[in-house]
C-alpha cells in the first residue's frame, strides 16, 4: 500500500525501523526476526511504566520504572518520544539510539502511533511500518491466546486496536502497511522493504 502523505522523508539512508501496529498483530514477533536476520540489527529498549509480563527481563525487554521516575526522565529530555498508552508510559532513550545509528548500525523500535509520529518528525529518514492483522477475528484470538493480559486488559486493548489502525492512516506517516497472516511471509516481505529503503543492508 503506497505512503499516504502528511510526512515528508528526506532522501538519506536512515539507521531506525519503526514497526507499529495494534497489539496483537504480532510486532514483537516480526522485530525479533528482524534482529536475527539483519546485520547490525539492534532492538531499542523502551522504558515503560507497566508492570513486567512473566517472563519479561528488566532492561531487556523493558526498563521497567516508576511514574515519578519516567516523569523525571520526561523532563530531562532523555526521551526520543514517548506517549502514554492505555494508561501506562512508554518511552525511547534517544541517547543510545543516535549513537547507535551514528555507528551505523540499524536500530529497531516498536512503538505505538504516537510515537512513530514523533520519531517522523525528529527522524524523518526513518522507515515506519504498520503491521495490520488479517482480521478482526484475528486479533482478538492472538491476544486472547498469549494469555498475558487480565481480562479488563484485553477489553482496553482491543478497544484501541482501531483507533490506533485509523490513527495511523490518518498520520500520514507510515510508508508501509503490512498484514500479518503468515508470519514467515510477513517477516519477508518487511525485510525486502527495510532491506530496499536502507540499500546497504
Ligand atoms: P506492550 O505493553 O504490549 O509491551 O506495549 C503496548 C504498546 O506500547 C505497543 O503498541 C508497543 O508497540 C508500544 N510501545 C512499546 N514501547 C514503546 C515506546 O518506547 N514508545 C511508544 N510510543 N510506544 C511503545
Amino acid at each position: 500500500m503506497p505512503s499516504e502523505g502528511g510526512c515528508e522523508r528526506s532522501q538519506s539512508l536512515g539507521g531506525l525501523v519503526v514497526i507499529s501496529g495494534p497489539s496483537g498483530a504480532g510486532k514483537t514477533s516480526i522485530c525479533h526476526a528482524l534482529l536475527e536476520r539483519l546485520p547490525r540489527a539492534l532492538w531499542s529498549v523502551s522504558a515503560t511504566t507497566r508492570v513486567p509480563r512473566a517472563g519479561e527481563i528488566d532492561g531487556e525487554n523493558y526498563r521497567f520504572v516508576s511514574r515519578d521516575e519516567f516523569q523525571r526522565m520526561r523532563e530531562r529530555g532523555e526521551f526520543l518520544e514517548s506517549a502514554e498508552y492505555i494508561g501506562q508510559w512508554y518511552g525511547t532513550p534517544a541517547l543510545p539510539i543516535r549513537a547507535a545509528v551514528e555507528a551505523g548500525q540499524y536500530v529497531i523500535l516498536e512503538i505505538d502511533v504516537q510515537g512513530g509520529v514523533q520519531v517522523a518528525a525528529k527522524m524523518p529518514e526513518s522507515v515506519r511500518i504498520f503491521v495490520l492483522p488479517p482480521t478482526h477475528e484475528t486479533l482478538v484470538a492472538r491476544l486472547a491466546g498469549r494469555k498475558t493480559e487480565s481480562a479488563d486488559q484485553l477489553k482496553r486493548r482491543l478497544a484501541e486496536a482501531d483507533g490506533e489502525i485509523a490513527a495511523a492512516r490518518d498520520s500520514g506517516c507510515y510508508d508501509h502497511y503490512v498484514v500479518n497472516d503468515v508470519l514467515v511471509d510477513t517477516v519477508e516481505e518487511v525485510l525486502s522493504i527495510v532491506r530496499k529503503e536502507m540499500k546497504d543492508t
